[in-house]
């Protein structure tokens, strides 16, 4: 199936930046969020976004104008109507997805395929709500989304491969990396990168080294871009310690174990960074 138009579904952090790789690549968008303040938002996210990168001469201001030409915003679901392609990307919760998706199901054209953005919720589960499961997939983007080049693409057990073949094709053509992934927990990026977060609390609360040290071992040793405290207070204490929960839960399996130095900080209310206290001190 050849791909011209995109729909997406949530105006957010990821979908702007979605929004904007597509429109980039020379796609029509159409964007949907909730509310004019939303898309709003998310066009400002990718109009400064462009703006970066005409300053880094990556692109020209006539670049920019060209993709923002491309986005269409809208809070009428039905605007949708003529996307070869939906992607999902509205908040992390499972009873609005399944609203969004049920609603999605019901107005596009049979042919259309759904794809969702979603980090933590089961792409198989999702697919069994709609009634085209074969024509549904995760479509995994990396924050921030025009600058990471990786996208995981996950299978659900229902997925088709030419579903599959036509979502990995569109990865290529947004200039992604994609792998391919079957539906399981934290697919594979998530999966080994937030254990390892928890394994680095139990060094530090083991007092193997100071928080300085163990991110200076994983950065200098692993080439690591940043130290997986560091990347913990930036994720957010709360976020890691949810992640490590829902596998210790999935899998039931003792390596999953949450460090209970990392959920004494979440209780202390030591965030990261959003709350100024995680691991580190942020003023
Ligand atoms: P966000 O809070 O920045 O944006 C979510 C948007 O969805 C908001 O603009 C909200 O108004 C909109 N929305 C809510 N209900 C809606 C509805 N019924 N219809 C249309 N829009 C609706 O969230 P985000 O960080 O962009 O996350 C979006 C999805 O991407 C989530 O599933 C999340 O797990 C996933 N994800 C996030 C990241 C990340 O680092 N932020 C990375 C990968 C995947």
């Amino acid at each position: 199936m050849s791909i011209d138009t995109i729909g997406i579904v949530g105006a957010g952090t990821m979908g702007s930046g979605i929004a904007q790789v597509c429109a980039t690549s020379g796609l029509k968008v159409v964007m949907i969020d909730v509310s004019d303040a939303a898309l709003t938002k998310g066009l400002a996210t990718i109009a400064s976004s462009l703006d970066r990168l005409i300053k880094k001469e990556k692109i020209t201001a006539a670049d920019k104008d060209a993709a923002l030409a491309q986005i269409r915003t809208s809070t009428n679901y039905d605007d949708l109507k003529g996307a070869q392609l939906v992607i999902e990307a509205a908040t992390e919760n499972l009873e609005l997805k399944i609203k969004i998706l049920r609603q999605l199901d019901g107005l596009l054209a049979p042919e259309t395929l759904i794809a969702t953005n979603t980090s933590s919720i089961s792409i198989t589960q999702l697919a069994a709500v709609t009634g085209r499961a074969d024509r549904f997939i995760g479509m995994h983007f990396f924050n921030p989304v025009p600058m990471m080049a990786l996208v995981e693409i996950i299978r659900g057990l229902q997925t088709s491969d030419a579903t599959h073949d036509t979502v990995r094709e569109l990865a290529l053509k947004l200039g992604k990396t994609p792998i391919t992934v079957k539906n399981s927990p934290g697919f594979v990026v998530n999966r080994i990168l937030v254990p390892m977060i928890n394994e680095a609390f139990f060094v530090l609360a083991e007092g193997l080294a100071s928080p300085e040290d163990i991110d200076a071992g994983m950065k200098l040793g692993c080439n690591h871009p940043i130290g997986p405290l560091a990347l913990a207070d930036m994720i957010g204490l709360d976020v890691c310690l949810a992640v490590m929960n829902v596998y210790f839960a999935e899998f039931n399996d003792s390596k999953y174990r949450p460090c209970p130095l990392l959920k004494e900080m979440v209780a202390a209310g030591y965030l990261g960074r959003k709350t100024g206290r995680g691991v580190y001190a942020y003023a």
